[in-house]
């Protein structure tokens, strides 16, 4: 596999919606909440909360790039 320097980048546009558990406030991917209750709580306290609200997308976070030579995902 040839050395990639990674000068050829393209933002990757942020499009994942993303929620806030409103118990423990962890922010999370929609997607990533698989059976619809917050991991966090119920991994500290063993009880399934299912309420979250929203959270703006434009917000903080790194800005993602891919590498149009080699793939790869860099965040910056
Ligand atoms: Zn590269
Ligand atoms: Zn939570």
């Amino acid at each position: 596999m040839t050395r990639c320097n990674h000068t050829n980048l393209a933002l990757i546009p942020e499009n994942r919606p993303r929620v806030r558990c409103r118990h423990c406030h962890l922010t999370i991917e929609v997607k990533e909440l698989g059976d619809g209750y917050c991991p966090e709580c119920f991994e500290s306290s063993g009880r399934k909360h299912y309420a979250f609200e929203p959270v703006a997308t434009d917000t903080t976070g790194p800005s993602r790039y891919r590498c149009e030579d080699c793939g790869v995902v860099i965040e910056a």
